[in-house]
């Protein structure tokens, strides 16, 4: 099986859309389209046809695109069945332990609340790729709107259990500044110095950093470290329980400037 194709489309303030084709059937997907424009001319600047949307959460940041490329193009909108209200336009309802197919690969569905109440991601194995929206970002993670510490702590834990080669394409340019609140957090963690400098170098020339490796994020990111008895130590919480390691991390990262 052909490995999908993906590629990253800037849009609105640091929003990423992607697009996701799979070469044997021609099927092109955009991942969680905040806008329909600049994605329709990324997708015929290949020659790609939009064949499906996907997407992780309702924000409109996400699915503000759906209903005019599906007027464009007749794509198939794909969405949580638990927030089927929410979602513009949907046509195919997933929900966890499930699968969709885009054309010949296959995307297992993982239940991920926390950020919003019907938030999900989409894990494409044999393509090493992982669409997680707001959940997951690299070195940081979704404010918690909808959802509470602990969901959000399992659904990071579920995620973190995927290979390290997965790539994480997330929803956001957030790196640099979730890089440096995690040094406020672990300041002597050597693998998260190096790529952080990496990441300032990347920003410097103006260059996306999106995606990463979940092997890189297990290394680095504090919010998928709770359970490490140094980010515990850390926040003053040595010992205690992961999610409430989790939940201090999370409450220092919502009032950091
Ligand atoms: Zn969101």
């Amino acid at each position: 099986m052909a490995r999908l194709e993906i590629e990253r489309i800037p849009v609105l303030q640091d929003n990423y859309v992607w697009l996701a084709r799979e070469a044997d059937s021609g099927a092109v997907a955009a991942v969680d389209p905040s806008v329909a424009e600049p994605v329709l001319a990324a997708a015929e600047r290949r020659g790609w046809k939009i064949t499906h949307i996907l997407n992780t959460h309702h924000h409109p940041d996400h699915t503000g695109g759906n209903l005019e490329i599906k007027a464009a193009t007749g794509a198939t909108i794909v969405g949580p069945s638990h927030d089927r209200a929410r979602i513009p336009g949907i046509d195919v309802e997933v929900s966890d332990g499930g699968s969709y197919d885009l054309g010949r690969e296959r995307a297992e569905i993982f239940f991920v609340p926390g950020h919003t109440k019907g938030h999900i991601a989409f894990w494409f194995r044999n393509s090493d790729a992982l669409f997680c929206g707001d959940t997951l970002f690299l070195m940081g993670c979704g404010r918690l709107f909808e959802g509470t510490p602990e969901q959000m702590w399992n659904s990071l834990s579920r995620l973190r259990a995927l290979p390290e080669s997965t790539k994480v394409y997330c929803g956001h340019e957030y790196t640099q500044s979730n890089a440096r609140f995690a040094l406020t957090v672990e300041p002597a963690n050597a693998d998260l110095k190096a790529r952080a400098a990496w990441v300032d170098r990347m920003r410097a020339e103006g260059k996306g950093t999106v995606p990463g490796t979940m092997g890189d994020e297990r290394k680095t990111n504090p919010f998928l470290r709770a359970d490490v008895p140094a980010v515990a130590a850390a926040v003053g919480l040595a010992g205690a329980d992961p999610v409430k390691v989790f939940a201090e991390v999370r409450r220092r990262k919502d009032v950091f400037r």
